[in-house]
């Protein structure tokens, strides 16, 4: 590692930590020639392939992009947004690969954000999934409902009939 300061080719590691997630490690280091010191972070690289067969770094501020124009007039803020990218980024690292195709970034984005907000989740997914009609949204729409359902979830329980779920076979 270059001295950043006088551009001397050797430095030394004078401490070692891991980040509190695990997804780093922050070395501090000095240079023998200056005397001056300085910190590096080591992250393990990650490429997304795009569908051009272009190679990129993942880059957190790119998954912003696209998520933050489906949150438009939606209760989202900032830190919902980071914690987003944060999570996207953790589930793709997960998968323990170097390369990731550009699709399984935004599959990874449509979990996470169908938690954040259900209208932004069908915006995104109506335009990462191509839908082209009506009948796409119904589908996407009786999903997200099964999710509630399945999690109990739903924000405002109306009186209804109980279905009954999970009944044993036979
Ligand atoms: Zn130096």
């Amino acid at each position: 590692m270059h001295c950043p300061f006088c551009r001397h080719t050797d430095s030394r590691v004078m401490d070692s930590r891991t980040t509190d997630d695990g997804s780093s490690i922050r070395r501090r280091r000095q240079c023998p020639e200056c005397g001056r010191r300085f910190t590096t972070i080591e992250t393990a690289s990650l490429t997304v392939t795009k569908r051009s067969g272009a190679n990129e770094p993942f880059s957190r501020s790119k998954v912003l992009v696209g998520v933050r124009k489906a949150c438009q007039g939606r209760p989202v803020t900032e830190d919902d947004l980071a914690i987003l990218a944060q999570r996207v980024e953790e589930c793709i690292r997960q998968q323990g690969q170097a390369e990731v195709e550009a699709h399984e970034v935004g599959l990874a984005i449509l979990g996470p954000l169908r938690e954040l907000d259900e209208v932004a989740y069908l915006r995104f997914a109506s335009v990462y999934q191509a839908f082209d009609s009506l009948e796409d949204f119904e589908g996407a729409i009786t999903l997200l409902r099964a999710g509630r359902d399945a999690t109990g979830t739903e924000p405002e329980p109306r009186a209804r009939p109980q279905t009954q779920a999970g009944m044993p076979p036979g």
